[in-house]
């Protein structure tokens, strides 16, 4: 069990057929209690459910602080200890770079980027007094390659900020044993992109993959609980890159 009585709290892991969930389940195999975080629409309380009945949802909105100061509150008071967080929470648009509008960027960098800030910030003061912790932060593929499959460019810079977030929290907090990585997802197959993706463009796309497939959630999710757990214990500050081989 990597994750043996660990407190991991998952941003976004509601959705039955997101990497979060998939996340979730993964943690809760490995010896973990789950806090599943996400909006109300998406019924986090109800994913907890499917864990089993030790996890716990809660509904929280990352682009407010005050909304996730208070969860990271109610998990310290339900379970004593936050030991994980993985910032999967995420919006994209597929837009041309003119077509962006305030509105659109602000939307796209508030879940992705304000909530990574947000969380991270809510859970750290518990991690430091604990002296040990482990974030996980969900970047994409895109921010890397410029421009995705799927999101527009504000999609990009906002993982490209989670990147950058993500590597300076890293060096600021390595002297209280809290490690934080970042994951970079190339295209999976989960609800954010379902219908996005026209079929006549699946060939050239699976061209760009020498695994030759999509990824599935699991893909991720196995990676994302290596970095959480004490496998990856000398790991801080590191992009592990989670696409088939898009990059090479
Ligand atoms: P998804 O749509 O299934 O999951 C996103 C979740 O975030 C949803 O449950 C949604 O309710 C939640 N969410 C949105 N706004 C929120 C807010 N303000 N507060 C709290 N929760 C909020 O999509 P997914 O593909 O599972 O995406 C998970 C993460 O992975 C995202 O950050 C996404 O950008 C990233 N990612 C996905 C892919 C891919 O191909 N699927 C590739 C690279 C990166």
């Amino acid at each position: 069990m990597l994750l043996k009585d660990k407190v991991a709290l998952i941003t976004g892991g509601a959705g039955p057929n997101g990497l979060g969930f998939a996340t979730a389940r993964m943690m809760a195999e490995q010896g973990a209690r789950i806090v599943i975080l996400d909006l109300a629409q998406a019924d986090p309380a109800g994913a907890a459910a499917r864990l089993g009945p030790q996890h716990i949802g809660v509904v929280a909105d990352v682009t407010d602080k005050a909304s996730c100061e208070l969860a990271a509150r109610t998990v310290l008071e339900t379970c004593g200890r936050i030991d994980v967080l993985v910032n999967n929470a995420g919006i994209t648009q597929p837009r041309k770079t003119v077509d962006i509008t305030g509105a659109d960027y602000d939307a796209v960098l508030d879940v992705s980027l304000r909530g990574t800030l947000y969380m991270s910030q809510a859970v750290l003061p518990a991690m430091r007094a604990q002296k040990g912790g482990a974030i996980v932060c969900i970047s994409s593929v895109s921010a890397q390659r410029g421009g995705g499959i799927l999101g527009g460019p504000h999609y990009s810079a906002a993982k490209a900020g989670v990147l950058g977030l993500a590597r300076a929290m890293a060096r600021e907090y390595g002297n209280d044993n809290v490690r934080i990585n970042c994951v970079t997802p190339g295209l999976i197959a989960t609800d954010i992109n379902k219908g996005l993706i026209p079929a006549d463009r699946m060939v050239g796309i699976l061209e760009q993959i020498p695994l030759n497939r999509i990824g599935g959630p699991d893909d991720v999710a196995g990676c994302v609980v290596f970095l959480a757990s004490d496998l990856a214990r000398y790991c801080t500050g590191v992009t592990l890159d989670v696409n088939g081989g898009m990059l090479i």
